[in-house]
């Protein structure tokens, strides 16, 4: 039983990394423009360059290795397993993790002509379901009922954000971002708050992560969940949920470099005598598909203290998903410290236990991002 206990941790949660294509940015500096990532055999990557002698000699290996090459179509297909567990009952979450630049949001959202996991992966969802209805109604025996329902949050500076209430407030982003309304308890310390003025109540952009006592369900209170009946209305709501997150944004790549943004899909199975209307049997599980925030190390303070507070709940919360990560794979590890951040809060009912997890690490095989990639791979084997 142990034996079987391992097996499944160590299949619950798999590492793969994708390499993005060179994008050469001054055309001049032969130097950093050089690949130093190898891939030598299935699932291994290797860091050197036998022409430059300060990059260091490093390989990793991990469940699979996307090089260069390869494309949506061939990434989004280990996702498939993941999408039929959740029409089995199960949770499940993709993130994609890695430096800013790195091609995360090319792996989850995508081109409009080369569509990423977030449109892929429900395409696959409601297949899955049909062909689970097809399957009730040839046994003739129980009728199946799905429905499917949507969220789209983001997390922003420690702060839960329903992307599909927020209207056209557009004054709410200079709000958060001059700190108001900040009830976080465990914001940083030295931030200046009036003495005497009072934090704000909750707002659309700070929700509350809740979980069933008993269950363990997680919900975030107050959410919208929009009904899809098919994956061409996911994929509407998640465009409306993209614009929303632009709104009071100066600079779009600047702010999705810093929030992690969450596609959520609940499905909700009930199972039914063919004769009556009596429940046999229902579930509810849920699909997390993450673009996290950038890992990337603040390289300066810039824009005063708000870049640096920023890149704190940024570190803060990735780093608390590698401690959760790493103490599920530590079998020994009792307590797991989900409510160290915002996102491993809202993730606590998906990591662990029977729910399958995919981290897509995403890195840049150019010497210029060598640094970064090295850390990004050494917490990808630190969490794999
Ligand atoms: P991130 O979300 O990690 O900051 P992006 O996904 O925005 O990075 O990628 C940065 C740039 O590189 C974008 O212009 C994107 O289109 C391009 N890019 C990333 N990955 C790929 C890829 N596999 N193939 C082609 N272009 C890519
Ligand atoms: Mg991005």
């Amino acid at each position: 039983r142990l034996l079987n206990t391992l097996i499944e941790l160590k299949g619950a949660i798999r590492v793969f990394v994708r390499v993005r294509p060179v994008h050469v940015s001054n055309v001049n500096d032969f130097d950093n423009n050089r690949e130093v990532l190898q891939y030598p055999d299935n699932g291994s990557i290797v860091l050197s360059d036998l022409q430059s002698s300060d990059v260091p000699e490093k390989s990793w290996q991990f469940d699979a290795v996307f090089d260069p090459n390869s494309t949506q179509s061939e990434v989004a297909g280990e996702v498939e397993p993941l999408v039929q567990s959740v029409v089995d009952g199960y949770n499940a979450c993709v993130f994609a993790y890695g430096q800013t630049g790195s091609g995360k949001t090319y792996t989850m959202d995508g081109p409009s002509h080369d569509r990423g996991i977030y449109y892929r992966a429900t395409d696959m969802l409601f297949n899955a379901i049909d062909k689970r209805l097809d399957d009730f109604r040839d046994a003739g025996k129980e009728t199946l009922s799905v429905t499917v329902k949507v969220s789209v949050l983001e997390i922003y500076q420690e702060r839960v954000r329903d992307l599909l209430s927020v209207q056209d407030d557009a004054n709410a982003e200079s709000a958060l971002e001059a700190g108001e309304g900040d009830k976080d308890r465990n914001a940083p310390a030295g931030g200046s708050r009036t003495p005497g003025k009072k934090p704000k109540q909750a707002s659309p952009f700070s929700l509350d992560i809740m979980h069933h006592p008993k269950s363990g369900y997680v919900y975030v209170q107050g959410a919208k969940e929009e009904v899809a009946t098919s994956a061409a209305e996911v994929h509407e709501i998640l465009e409306r949920g993209k614009q929303h997150r632009v709104v009071g944004v100066t600079n779009m790549n600047e702010h999705s470099s810093r929030s992690h943004m969450i596609l959520l899909v609940s499905v909700i199975s009930k199972v039914l005598e063919s004769d009556s209307t009596t429940i046999k049997h229902q579930s509810r599980s849920k699909l997390q598909l993450i673009d996290l925030a950038g890992s990337e190390r603040a390289s300066s303070v810039e824009n005063g203290g708000q870049r640096l507070r920023e890149t704190c709940h940024i570190n803060k919360s990735l780093s608390a998903l590698g401690d959760v990560m790493q103490a599920l794979q530590n079998n020994g590890s009792r307590h797991i410290p989900f409510r160290n951040s915002k996102l491993t809060s809202l993730l606590r009912d998906s990591l662990g236990g029977k729910a399958k997890t995919l981290m897509m690490i995403q890195v840049s095989p150019m010497k210029l991002h060598m640094w970064e990639t090295m850390r990004t791979l050494e917490f990808a084997q630190r969490v794999g």
